[in-house]
């Protein structure tokens, strides 16, 4: 893996600053820096996905046949930094990230034509219907129901923690469709509109005050059985293959780092006895251990990123970033609200969007709790981490 920069690659480097410096406004930039959660808030995180559209620039991952940039790995890192350290909204997953790869690998070209645009050009959001009441981790127990009719399916039963369900014009559903052999053998992959008559989605509200994830219920609900992935009853690999993609392509380091650089600036603008924090040696020594477990994340991300170059998928080290990455992000928000003390406290997320008044104490003060209370969910989202050991244990390590 070379990441040296060529000339050429600080020129591309400088294209990128300048389309930021031209397109990213004040009003996206606070969008993503007053992010409570993993994503910032759906509007502005579209408006920026449309901006890079419109300049090509909206799937890095993707084969260039299919839409993608057909960058090299410096230049897609570099992309990446620059977007990340100028606070541009991160361009939602579930289309570009997860369904999309799926699509390409496994889909009909009839599902390639009809899908595939609308995911680059952010008309479609694509929600996903993977967790059930009663199956998360042990995903292969779902029972949401597709009984063939004709050339439809009918679906009937319940999928929940659908993030951002309320805003999706479609879905990729896992749907039980037989019930012989090991559980994993009866489920298809199903995509389909979520406007589809029988499809109630009701809004769930988290502990830190976001509407981010729904549970939305089926009730014989007609699907066309053209937005079947692959064949019936083997939707577990085409599943599977979607995981991986989820937990492994998406890069947590250049965020991280950028929110590190951030808590050390207030750090040192904050006191503690006297002293500037960011000179407290227990405090400064948490900061310097995040920091070079964040370079080590870094490189594992990278090496991802050169064996996705080479037409690979993230395979199982995609786990390694996922326990490692939400560790982290849960470390530096625990740290982020002992730094800003007293002044978290006060804070929900209506102050951070919608309160009309001003908040109380420093700018930086009004996310840190929300952020805080989000993060929780990041060792549970993507598959939990004690279950992405277990895979560790099984496929990296052999044990
Ligand atoms: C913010 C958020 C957004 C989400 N978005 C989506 C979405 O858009 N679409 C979607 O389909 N799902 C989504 N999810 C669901 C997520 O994938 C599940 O919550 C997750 O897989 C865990 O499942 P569960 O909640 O049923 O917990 P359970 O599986 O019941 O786990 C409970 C506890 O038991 C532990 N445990 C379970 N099995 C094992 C095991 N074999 N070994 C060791 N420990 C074990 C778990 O680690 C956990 O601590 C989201 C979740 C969150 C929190």
């Amino acid at each position: 893996m070379d990441l040296d920069f060529s000339r050429e690659d600080l020129a591309f480097r400088d294209e990128i600053r300048r389309f930021i410096d031209d397109n990213l406004t004040d009003e996206l930039r606070h969008a993503a820096m007053t992010q409570t959660a993993i994503f910032a808030e759906f509007e502005p995180t579209m408006q920026w996905h449309r901006i890079l559209h419109r300049t090509g620039w909206i799937a890095p991952s993707w084969p260039k046949e299919h839409g993608g940039t057909g960058w090299s790995i410096p230049q897609r890192y570099l992309f990446n930094r620059e977007m990340t350290e100028s606070y541009a909204p991160k361009p939602l997953p579930n289309g570009l990230g997860m369904v999309g790869p799926v699509i390409i690998k496994f889909g009909t070209p009839e599902q390639q034509q009809r899908y595939l645009p609308r995911i680059l050009s952010g008309d479609d959001y694509w929600a996903q219907g993977y967790s059930e009441p009663g199956a998360g981790s042990d995903l292969a127990s779902l029972r949401t129901r597709a009984v063939a009719d004709g050339d439809h399916y009918v679906i009937n039963g319940s999928k929940i923690w659908t993030t951002y369900a309320q805003y999706a014009q479609r879905m990729f559903c896992l749907v039980r469709t037989g019930d012989r052999g090991k559980p994993q053998q009866g489920i298809s992959f199903l995509l389909f509109d979520m406007d589809l008559p029988g499809i109630t989605v009701e809004p769930i509200i988290t502990l830190g005050g976001d509407h981010e994830v729904n549970q939305v219920f089926f009730d014989d609900v007609r699907v066309p059985k053209s937005g079947l992935i692959g064949e019936e009853n083997k939707g577990w690999t085409y599943a599977k293959y979607l995981l991986e993609w989820e937990r492994g392509a998406g890069a947590w380091a250049p965020r991280l780092v950028a929110d590190l650089k951030h808590l050390r600036r207030i750090a040192a603008a904050e006191r503690s006895g006297g002293a500037r924090l960011a000179d407290e040696a227990g405090f400064a020594a948490a900061l310097n251990e995040l920091e070079v477990d964040l370079m080590a994340l870094e490189m594992i991300e990278l090496r991802i990123m050169s064996t996705l170059s080479k037409g690979g998928s993230p395979g199982p080290e995609a786990s390694m970033i996922k326990v490692r990455g939400s560790e982290a992000m849960q470390r530096l928000t625990t740290l982020t609200m002992e730094t800003v003390a007293y002044y978290a406290a006060p804070h929900t997320i209506h102050d951070v969007r919608r309160h009309n008044q001003s908040p109380i104490g420093p700018a930086y003060a009004p996310a840190t709790t929300p952020h805080y209370l989000n993060a929780r969910a990041a060792s549970i989202y993507a598959g939990t981490n004690e279950v992405q050991r277990d895979i560790m244990a099984k496929l990296v390590l052999g044990l």
